[in-house]
C-alpha cells in the first residue's frame, strides 16, 4: 500500500468517526452517482437530475454537417478529440428531474421512429428504477422528432400516460401553422407531420408556456431561440445550486462546444443560435454551472472550461 493511499484511508476513517449530529456541512449523499453506464445522477440542492440515454445515431460525415466550417476543419476537430473522422455519433439524452414531489422528464426521445441504435429511453428509465407511469410532468425544449417522437408509440398510445405535457408556445405556433406546412415542398413536411401525430390528439391538454416563465418551483424556462423558432433552455435550481439544461443549444461537444461559432446543419437560424450558444456558455463558466445537453458526451451532464476560442466539456462521470 502506498503512503498516499494509507494516509487517504486514515483521513477517511477520521471523517467517518466525526459525530454526524450538528455536522450540517457534511453531505451524506454523493454529488454524482453512476446508476448504470451512461446514466449519471447529480444532486442539485434537494433535487436530483438523472441522465436517461435514448441511444445514438451514427451519421456518415459529409460536407455541410457544419454549415460554416470545411470538411477538413471538422475532421481535424474530431481527430483532436480521438474520434473517427468519417462519421459522427450523436447521442440523445433526455433528463429526469426528481424534485422529491415531482418526476419531470425533460424531452422525450426518438421512440421507434429513429435509428435502430436509438429509442432506448424506457430501458434507461427502467435502469434508473422507474416506470413510465411514474412520470408526472414532461417539459419539451423544441419539436424536432428526436425530442418528441418517443411520447407516442407507432400504434398511437401515449408512452407516459400520467404525464402533463408542457411545451414552448412559440414552438407550438410555428409547427402547428398549417399554412407554413403547406408552403413547404412535400418532402420537407416530415417534422410538421410528426408534431401533429404526437400532439394533435392531445391539443386540448398540452400546456403552452411563454419561455422566461418559471414552470414549476425550481424549473425556469429560458428563451433560447435559433436552433428552432421556439427552442427553450431550462434552469433547474434548488438549495442555491443550479443546473442548466440547454437542450440543443449545441450538438456534439467536440465540434460545437470547442467551436461555439460553428453552426450545425439543424440550426434553423444559425446566427440567432450562435448568439444564444455564446451567451449560455459564458454564463455557465461565470457561474460554474452544471450543464446538461441533449447531444453532449455521455452522461450528458458536466461542466465547461474555457479553451482557446471555445470550451471543453468535461462530463461528470
Ligand atoms: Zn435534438
Amino acid at each position: 500500500m502506498s503512503l498516499s493511499r494509507r494516509s487517504f484511508l486514515a483521513a477517511s476513517a477520521s471523517v467517518a468517526a466525526l459525530p454526524l449530529v450538528g455536522c450540517s456541512t457534511v453531505s451524506l449523499t454523493p454529488a454524482v452517482t453512476t446508476v448504470a453506464p451512461g446514466i449519471a445522477r447529480v444532486r442539485v440542492g434537494n433535487f436530483s437530475v438523472t441522465s436517461l440515454p435514448d441511444g445514438v445515431a451514427v451519421r456518415p460525415l459529409a460536407e455541410g454537417f457544419v454549415r460554416n466550417a470545411s470538411l477538413a476543419q471538422v475532421q481535424a476537430a474530431l481527430a483532436e478529440a480521438g474520434l473517427p473522422t468519417d462519421s459522427v455519433t450523436v447521442p440523445f439524452t433526455p433528463m429526469l428531474v426528481d424534485t422529491g414531489s415531482r418526476k419531470i422528464l425533460l424531452d422525450g426521445g426518438n421512440g421507434t421512429f429513429g435509428a435502430p441504435t436509438s429509442g432506448k429511453l424506457l430501458e434507461s428509465l427502467g435502469k434508473a428504477g422507474l416506470q413510465p407511469s411514474q412520470i408526472d410532468t414532461i417539459v419539451i425544449s423544441h419539436f424536432h422528432g428526436d425530442h418528441i417522437n418517443g411520447l407516442r408509440s407507432k400504434e398511437g398510445a401515449l408512452t407516459f400516460p400520467n404525464a402533463k405535457i408542457l411545451v414552448p408556445a412559440p414552438e407550438w405556433a410555428w409547427w402547428m401553422d398549417d399554412a407554413r406546412m403547406n408552403a413547404q415542398p412535400e418532402n420537407a413536411r416530415g417534422n410538421f407531420m410528426a408534431v401533429r401525430r404526437v400532439f394533435g390528439p392531445i391539443a386540448q391538454t398540452v400546456e403552452r408556456f411563454e419561455p422566461g416563465r418559471e414552470l414549476l418551483p425550481g424549473i425556469r424556462s429560458m428563451p433560447a431561440f435559433g436552433h428552432t423558432a421556439g427552442h427553450t433552455s431550462f434552469m433547474v435550481e434548488s438549495g442555491g445550486q443550479k443546473l442548466l439544461y440547454w437542450a440543443d443549444t449545441t450538438n456534439i461537444a467536440p465540434l460545437f462546444v470547442r467551436n461555439p461559432d460553428w453552426a450545425v446543419m439543424f440550426d434553423a437560424d444559425p446566427e440567432a443560435a450562435r448568439k444564444v450558444r455564446r451567451g449560455l456558455m459564458e454564463m455557465a463558466v461565470k457561474e460554474n454551472l452544471l450543464v446538461a445537453g441533449y447531444h453532449l458526451t455521455l452522461p450528458g451532464i458536466g461542466r465547461l472550461t474555457p479553451r482557446g476560442n471555445g470550451y471543453d466539456f468535461k462530463p461528470v462521470a
